[in-house]
């Protein structure tokens, strides 16, 4: 990933991806910068706190919402003079399920996948293994796969034993994820780092932030949701 997709859209800070705290917008969603004149189209990484506390934090989700909750909007553009007609493919939680003060909730029909999206703006997306944490009244984990990422600067040696807040702290993203340590119960692992070019291997996971209410909504809805019936789609 160059420098400028691992930045963060709001505050152009590294964006270390961490599961519910931060995220990303791929080009090929073809989201679009509806609070810019030119509406270009947006790609690259975020904090969630820094789209929290955004000016444009509604006009940043209300893009959003039409690409999570539909597909296939046709959206059309003009480049180089011409005007051009795309297909922007959504994430497909089209049924809705709850409105609240603090989110909104919403599923796949075509997989057993829900959608939670803060009225601030931040998302997580949940598969039925996470739906049945919540239900035990266990925090939704999230995370855990190896990744990679290229690192700004180069920490130096003392990164292989370095803990999470210690390697925040290190990128200068301890005031960006305050309340993570407290939160997150984050299991972070060390795994390999490629000096020459900075990329770290690490693994992280953690208990998704997800707003009260939600929590309070997913607990009942449990018990009630039929799975995907895949035979009868
Ligand atoms: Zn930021």
């Amino acid at each position: 990933m160059s420098r400028e997709l691992t930045s963060c859209l709001f505050c152009g800070q590294f964006v270390l991806q961490i599961p519910g705290w931060t995220s990303s917008i791929p080009s090929y969603r073809l989201m679009r910068a509806a609070w810019e004149p030119q509406h270009r189209f947006v790609e690259g990484s975020l904090h969630f706190s820094c789209l929290r506390r955004s000016d444009v934090r509604h006009e940043f989700r209300s893009e959003f919402h039409s690409i999570a909750t539909g597909h296939g909007r046709e959206i059309t553009f003009e480049s180089a003079g011409q005007e051009h007609t795309l297909e922007q493919p959504g994430l497909g939680y089209t049924k809705s399920l709850f409105t609240g003060t603090q989110c909104e909730i919403y599923r796949s029909e075509v997989t057993d996948s829900w959608l939670v999206l803060e009225q601030a703006g931040p998302w997580f997306l949940l598969d039925a293994n996470q739906l049945k944490e919540i239900g035990e009244g266990r925090p939704a984990r999230s995370g855990g796969d190896v990744e990679r990422i290229a690192l700004p600067k180069d920490p130096g040696p003392e990164l292989a034993s370095a803990s999470l807040s210690e390697l925040l702290e290190y990128l200068r993203l301890d005031a960006v994820h305050k309340g993570l340590e407290d939160e997150a119960e984050a299991e972070y692992e060390f795994w390999d780092y490629y000096a020459p070019k900075r990329i770290l291997e690490y693994s992280l996971e953690t208990s998704l932030p997800l707003p009260r209410e939600a929590v309070e909504f997913l607990k009942d809805y449990l018990h009630r949701y039929e799975p995907i019936n895949f035979d009868e789609l």
